[in-house]
């Protein structure tokens, strides 16, 4: 066992995370009104069930009631343990995690291969000074020293093991190595999984080595060979340069997206520096998430070739869910046989410049795509047309440009459509009634949800001590909530519920913490006090049904009894001042 983290930690973990851009990291968001919206990713569904609140800094499903905090999902999604899901977040958030009381120093697992494939791009970079022939090689391609420094760019020698003899080839090393991707295993022992190459280091959007490209030397085995999926490296989510890119840029007017890597350094060497590639697999939604978050114009390049337009067609499909207001995506076609690499060097910038400003707007693209594929002379074709473009134009985040996508289908196919002369439809709600179970709301269990997803309304609870010792269910949860929230009113839904990842009643209250209230903040303010006052009310009565029948009572006993009554009559007379019941 490690030390325990300490309970402000996670919350100031918490305070430096924001959910919605970690989940959005995994999972397609929609916002629909001041939420998000997603198909679960922990059930199968057709329509969205699954929302993130970025108020409560909560998600919740409401088909198979997933919910929690942003440690709750990686958990959840990710599938690791507590303490790794808070390592890795605050690695996100550029923290150390601290411990409290005893145990074994923490174990710092990432670091360790963060370390490794760091001390590998090191050596592969040296190795690069003393091998003349990789040299010679990245020459006869037109790079400079200079760029090649620029990128990092290193050589891997033609041996089984000199990554592993300068690493080490101790039991841990190896492991390492094994993990950060370095290794291939072999029938009896492991050996160089890069070797004879140029290598390209892959780095994570904060600059980190993650994963190697490798270029061939020679012509045995493939020509490019990466890192495999490592838990530091996946590669949907990865685009070789960004890192470099942005450091050196900042934010960029545009960024061209390329194939390779080679292509990358190549036009940055012709002073191109904003193209990112993907690293060997089709663009994903994902990317297309990140590229916007780093500029407003996308410019895929793709050969002109059939596999060229597929692989452009797919990342038109990712892209088109992502193309809000204000952002752009077009699309270069190389001529036949060139890549971005050798249409620069051999015709030069201003050719590749020429290139990018014919580049295809993304709805000539799309429309070509789609009206080559039926005949548009008759009306068959036509209907056809709509039938194919309609689902992908649906899914245009709402605004100017899809009117304007939706005008065009409909001038093409020359009839009226019904998603275009309506405004489109907001998805906020299905059918089912949300927030769970309305037959088990007590008073407590309302002051308790206006409580966690208020938890500034602590300070608004007066006269608890009317409720000290009261026999009602739950009760001491509630003093525990209120004790929490009174300390830190600031904190956010998602917060208050880690305190009780381990209460038993954590199912419970993550529930609560989704119930939709009523009204607006000042009256969901009120709505809370009453509620409070039921309970106080509630246990009124309760003390009352547990005194014997007035003729029983003691002198004592008597007057307990009518100052309970009196009491009674106050809070319901402070209720009906309050308005009608919520
Ligand atoms: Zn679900």
């Amino acid at each position: 066992m490690s030390g325990r983290i300490p309970e402000s930690f996670i919350e100031e973990l918490l305070n430096r995370t924001d959910i919605v851009e970690l989940i959005e990291r995994r999972v397609e968001l929609k916002r629909a009104g001041s939420e998000f919206q997603a198909r679960c990713p922990f059930h199968e569904e057709k329509t969205p069930s699954f929302t993130v609140s970025p108020t409560k800094q909560f998600y919740h499903c409401f088909g198979c009631g997933a919910h929690g905090s942003a440690i709750g999902f990686l958990m959840q999604y990710e599938g690791l343990e507590f303490v790794d899901a808070i390592e890795e977040m605050a690695r996100n958030a550029g923290l150390e995690v601290p411990r409290t009381g005893g145990g074994e120093a923490p174990a710092k697992p990432r670091n360790e291969l963060y370390e490794t494939l760091d001390k590998a791009s090191a050596f592969f970079q040296a190795q690069l000074r003393e091998h003349p022939e990789a040299i010679e090689y990245l020459k006869s391609r037109g790079l400079s020293g200079e760029i090649c420094r620029d990128f990092d760019v290193g050589f891997a020698p033609d041996s089984w093991d000199a990554l592993m003899g300068h690493i080490g080839n101790d039991e841990n090393s190896v492991k390492l190595m094994h993990r950060a991707g370095l290794l291939s295993q072999g029938k009896t022992k492991a050996y160089d999984k890069f070797r004879n190459r140029i290598m390209f280091p892959i780095h994570d959007r904060r600059g980190r080595v993650i994963a190697f490209g490798g270029r061939a030397m020679a012509d045995d085995g493939p020509k490019y060979l990466n890192s495999p999926e490592t838990e530091l490296f996946h590669k949907g989510r990865e685009l070789y340069g960004l890192y470099l890119a942005r450091k050196r840029i900042g934010r960029l007017d545009s960024i061209i997206v390329v194939e390779g890597y080679t292509d990358v350094v190549a036009l940055a060497q012709y002073g191109l520096r904003n193209s990112v590639a993907t690293l060997g697999t089709a663009t994903t939604p994902n990317h297309a998430e990140i590229l916007f978050r780093a500029t407003d114009t996308v410019i895929y390049c793709f050969d002109g070739d059939e596999a060229g337009r597929k692989a452009a067609w797919r990342a038109l499909e990712a892209t088109v869910p992502r193309l809000r207001e204000g952002l752009q995506a077009r699309f270069l076609f190389l001529p036949d046989g060139q890549d971005p690499d050798s249409l620069v060097r051999e015709q030069g910038k201003e050719v590749f410049d020429g290139l990018l400003e014919e580049s295809q707007p993304l709805s000539d693209f799309l429309f070509d795509h789609y009206t080559a594929q039926v005949d548009m002379n008759s009306i068959d074709g036509r209907a056809k047309l709509v039938q194919l473009a309609l689902p992908l134009l649906k899914s245009l985040p709402e605004g100017v440009f899809r009117e304007m996508m939706m005008e065009r289908l409909e001038t093409l196919a020359r009839h009226r459509l019904p998603g275009a002369q309506s405004r489109p439809q907001v998805h906020r709600k299905s059918a089912a009634p949300r927030g769970g179970d309305h037959q088990s709301r007590s008073p407590l269990g309302w002051a308790m949800a206006f409580l966690i997803q208020n938890p500034g309304f602590a300070a608004l609870a007066d006269g608890l001590d009317e409720l000290e010792g009261a026999d009602i269910k739950g009760i001491e949860i509630f003093f525990k909530l209120i004790d929490i929230c009174a300390k830190r009113p600031n904190m956010t839904t998602a917060q208050v519920l880690e305190h009780f990842r381990e209460h038993p009643a954590a199912g419970h209250l993550g529930k609560l913490a989704v119930w939709e209230l009523p009204g607006d903040d000042d009256r969901r303010a009120l709505a809370f006090c009453n509620s409070v006052d039921r309970v106080k009310l509630q246990w009124l009565d309760v003390q009352l049904q547990n005194m014997p029948r007035i003729g029983d009572q003691s002198k004592e006993q008597k007057q307990q009894y009518l100052a309970i009554q009196e009491r009674k009559q106050e809070l319901k007379k402070s209720l009906d001042l309050a308005g009608p019941k919520d």
